[in-house]
């Protein structure tokens, strides 16, 4: 599943190839993946230019002109290609198949623009949805979702922070950390990282963290989720030499998927921790 630094780094790198570009055609053979007919889709949007790209949370928005906008979730095997005759695109989720064949199996939309170039939603468990909404819409979706704030922006602050441990004493720390509804963008990698930034077991209670603990949790969130963004530039590639490699930060993970090695600080394994469905890894020594 492609966590929040990745579709950051996929909004950066759409944005450049496809604002300002004009929609010829659109196409979906999934009707899941969209929610209104596809005759309405087409009516709507053909000639539509788009005018910018946004990301909340784990979604990309793309604004279309008339006050239209795509919110579009690639879920866990979702990935957005754009093609023209010059370049390629990548974002998402690896389809081993490859881009040199577009469209292909997985591909379940395509927008096509007015200069021939296109943008393929390829899905391998047709998760991802593409959904077609007014403003006031999107805006009313966005927040019956009860989202947190992003992790970069000011209202982020560990005032915020403090207040959302105080109505949560009894939440372990890995569980606070993944709820979208504390800070959006924490999912299982980062907040396992977070964890061995702030030196505190994941298993721990938020009630049991002491100042100068919450303190390095809500730096590490910001240090980290910025240094990944900032490493998932190179998840996106030209054609020519594009495969698709994952982000750069992979190489940094000091906890995430390190279950039986040794830790890169003091050489003790890592052990792991399972909560309901999911695992984390920690170092028994270096962690509280
Ligand atoms: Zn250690």
């Amino acid at each position: 599943m492609p966590e929040l630094p990745e579709v950051e780094t996929i909004k950066r790198g759409l944005e450049k190839s496809v604002v300002g570009k004009t929609i010829s055609d659109f196409d979906c053979d999934w009707k899941k993946m969209i929610n209104k007919p596809l005759t309405e889709y087409r009516k709507v949007i053909k000639g539509l230019k788009i005018e910018g790209m946004r990301r909340r949370a784990k979604m990309l928005i793309i604004d279309l002109q008339k006050d239209w906008h795509l919110l579009v979730h690639l879920k866990m095997t979702g990935q957005l290609v754009y093609a023209s005759k010059i370049k390629c695109v990548v974002g998402g989720h690896r389809i081993a198949e490859g881009y040199q064949c577009l469209p292909n199996k997985f591909t379940h939309a395509t927008i096509t623009f007015s200069d021939n170039s296109r943008l393929f939603f390829n899905d391998i468990r047709k998760f991802g949805w593409m959904r077609l909404y007014t403003g006031l819409e999107v805006q009313k979706e966005l927040e019956n979702m009860k989202l947190g704030p992003e992790p970069l922006a000011s209202e982020f602050t560990l005032e915020y922070l403090h207040t959302v441990m105080k109505k949560r004493p009894n939440n372990k720390i890995k569980q606070f950390l993944m709820d979208s509804k504390v800070v959006v963008g924490v999912g299982n990698i980062y907040s396992d990282e977070v964890c061995f930034y702030a030196k505190v077991k994941p298993m721990r209670k938020v009630k049991s963290l002491k100042e100068n603990e919450i303190k390095l949790i809500y730096k590490a969130i910001r240090t980290i989720l910025e240094a990944s963004i900032k490493a998932q530039g190179t998840t996106f590639s030209d054609f020519r030499n594009a495969d698709g490699e994952a982000g750069g930060y992979s190489a940094k993970l000091k906890a995430y998927g390190r279950y039986g090695e040794p830790c890169k600080v003091c050489k003790s394994e890592i052990k792991r921790w399972k909560m309901g469905g999911r695992s984390s890894s920690y170092c028994p020594k270096c962690q509280k």
